[in-house]
């Protein structure tokens, strides 16, 4: 018998009817939107639950808003869309990148954003590109509706600031402006891998100073991370190779990577330095 044979799955048509359906909801990982984290993590032994909440295609968490100050992706915009959408290109690159980055085309199609960003990995390939635009979450339960910044979401390892009763509706992300973004992300393969670090930036420059700066990376920490040393190191200071070379030592000396069976610590804290040093060149 599959596994999915098992679970009473629920489908709910609204986002009114899935939050009924959440409340009172003690444990997460019972919504069910891709499910291609979670089914691969059943398949792996993790007890899979009685009763899921599919949140797959609800109209709710599938738009996608464009206001002048911010962006909303709905938490159930997949990554292909993400990928393929010209407009989100031209004022978020960096996540498109990411998004482009996420398995293969098989997984962009039914991976989404919400589920990347809850399943609070530190090598989810969409969060230091939502980290560097400084948006937020935007969360829904019964008893309404909550903002959490994106720099507060991730807490510590697999765990969010999200209860179990409340589903993500959206990301409201500011859009670039002037400013540069960057996506690297460094695995054994340039499809089907997991990254060993990754980085993502947001730099504005002007008259060849650095006017703002975020930098954030992951698989570096139990979550992915802004480098704030760094970035209040490079604001109001002149582009230049010695600048660089500097952000570059202070990114290695800020990182305290672990060592797992994708990467040595010495490696990751290596990489994370080239990583400063390829987002300041690309400037
Ligand atoms: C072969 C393969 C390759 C992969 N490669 C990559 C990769 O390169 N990079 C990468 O980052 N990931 C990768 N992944 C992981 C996965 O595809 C992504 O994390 C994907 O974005 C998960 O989205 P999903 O909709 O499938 O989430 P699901 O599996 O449906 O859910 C994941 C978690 O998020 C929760 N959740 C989902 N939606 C919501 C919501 N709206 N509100 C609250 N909680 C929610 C679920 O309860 C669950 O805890 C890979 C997976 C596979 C199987």
């Amino acid at each position: 018998m599959k596994i999915t044979e098992k679970i009473d799955v629920r489908f709910p048509r609204t986002l009114a009817e899935a939050l009924r359906l959440q409340a009172g909801e003690q444990t997460r990982g019972k919504l069910l939107a891709g499910g291609t984290d979670l089914m691969v993590q059943w398949a792996a032994g993790v007890p899979a639950p009685e009763r899921a909440t599919s949140v797959w295609n609800l109209p709710e968490l599938s738009a996608i808003e464009m206001a002048p100050d911010a962006i909303e992706i709905g938490a159930g915009v997949t990554h292909a869309f993400l990928r393929d959408c010209v407009q989100i290109r031209r004022h978020l690159p960096a996540l498109v990148a990411a998004a482009a980055t996420v398995g293969a085309a098989q997984i962009q199609s039914r991976g989404t954003l919400g589920g990347n960003a809850a399943n609070a990995s530190p090598a989810g390939d969409t969060a230091p590109a939502l980290l560097v635009t400084g948006g937020s979450v935007v969360l829904a339960s019964l008893s309404g509706r909550r903002e959490v910044p994106l720099d507060r979401f991730w807490i510590d390892y697999r765990k969010i600031d999200a209860r179990p009763d409340e589903i993500i509706v959206a990301f409201r992300l500011p859009p670039k402006g002037r400013a540069k973004e960057r996506f690297r992300k460094i695995g054994t393969r340039r499809a089907q891998a997991i990254s060993k670090v990754m980085a993502a930036s947001r730099i504005l420059v002007e008259k060849g100073r650095i006017v703002s700066a975020a930098i954030a990376l992951g698989s570096v920490a139990p979550t992915p991370v802004r480098l704030a040393q760094v970035e209040a190191f490079l604001v109001g200071k002149k582009l230049s190779p010695k600048l660089i070379d500097e952000a570059e030592q202070l990114a290695q000396a800020t990182v305290a990577p672990i060592a797992d069976i994708r990467s040595s610590a010495e490696y990751r804290r290596w990489a994370s330095g080239r990583l400063v040093r390829d987002a300041l060149e690309h400037l």
